[in-house]
């Protein structure tokens, strides 16, 4: 039986869709198509999905808004997990509780709406609240570790709560892409007021105007103790480089733009960069975005 009649037959009422393209589900708008996506309703319906998959030995990844990963071309034999119909979202105090399928402008509309600041940081930033945290994504100054209380995920069959520190936040990195899927965050605001709000949103709009335009996976490489990788890779004479379909921008040398291009051009385009900068600088960069499968 193939999964989408396996899981179907197991799961009556969950939302499944078949053939679930890459291409339309992420913002590099590159790579092929995966067996199934399923979109659990609930943290418990999520639990049980896992572990009716983990018991048949079929492959899974996650996927938020798609905003920082790279599909591979061809077909995934597995299925992809959404979190799209886990968006509730409540105030708390000077807390939202955010359901990991709950997008950053849904996120800060809410915190504006309830007059708290600091989470506008995130503002511009393509996201669900769950690949955010597992991202830790962020600028240069802030970052989600910086505002988050708690995250909820599932972690060997059983939901759990994790404390900050026990997301083992770092530069782009959390526990939660050790294949613990985040079902919902808990995230801190200050009280303010709708114009600081309003300041604090167009701090970090105007920041974002330079951004190259188009379909990409924003930074590819996380940039080194040495500095800004698109400094690095600009310096190294890349920027304009192209290989099929993709090609470096020229206004930000860490972003790969795909003008239709398959995900093999993007991904030899950025082991050409990678290996150009090595060889020119001894720097060897290392991945922000992440493949899938
Ligand atoms: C134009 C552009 C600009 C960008 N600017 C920034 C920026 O300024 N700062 C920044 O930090 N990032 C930036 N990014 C990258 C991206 O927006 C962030 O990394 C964002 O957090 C990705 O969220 P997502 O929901 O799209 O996650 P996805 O890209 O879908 O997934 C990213 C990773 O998280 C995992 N994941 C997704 N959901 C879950 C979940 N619920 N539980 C566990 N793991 C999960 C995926 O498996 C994958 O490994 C930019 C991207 C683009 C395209």
């Amino acid at each position: 039986m193939d999964i989408y009649s396996l899981v179907g037959e197991r799961f009556p009422a969950l939302c499944i869709e078949k053939n679930f393209s890459f291409a339309r589900h992420t913002t590099i708008g590159c790579g092929g198509v995966a067996e199934v996506c399923l979109y659990p309703g609930s943290a418990m319906e999520l639990c049980d999905v896992l572990g009716f998959l983990d018991e048949r030995n079929i492959a899974v990844c996650f996927l938020g808004a798609g905003a920082n990963v790279l599909p591979a071309d061809g077909r995934f034999c597995g299925a992809v997990i959404r979190f799209s119909r886990m968006n509730a979202i409540r105030a708390e105090g000077d807390t939202i509780v955010a359901g990991a399928g709950v997008t950053g402008g849904t996120l800060l509309r809410a915190a504006a709406s309830c007059e708290l600041a600091g989470l506008h940081f995130l503002t511009g930033i393509p996201m669900t609240v769950g690949g955010a945290v597992a991202m830790n994504a962020g600028v240069a100054d802030r970052h989600i570790s910086d505002v988050l209380l708690w995250a909820e995920g599932v972690e060997n069959g059983k939901i759990r709560r994790f404390s900050r520190s026990e997301c083992l936040f770092a530069e782009k990195a959390s526990i939660f892409q050790k294949k613990i899927p985040v079902t919902r965050a808990c995230f801190a605001g200050e009280p303010s007021s709708a114009q600081r709000i309003a300041e604090e949103r167009a701090r970090y709009c105007a920041r974002r105007s330079r951004l190259p335009k188009g379909r990409s996976m924003g930074c590819v490489f996380v940039n080194p103790p040495e500095g800004s990788a698109g400094a690095i890779i600009d310096a190294c004479g890349l920027k304009g480089m192209r290989l099929g379909g993709a090609r470096v921008s020229e206004l930000h040398a860490n972003f790969i733009l795909c003008e239709g291009a398959t995900a093999s051009d993007v991904a030899r385009l950025i082991a050409f960069v990678r290996g150009e900068v090595y060889q020119k600088t001894g720097i060897l960069l290392r991945e922000e975005i992440k493949r899938i499968p």
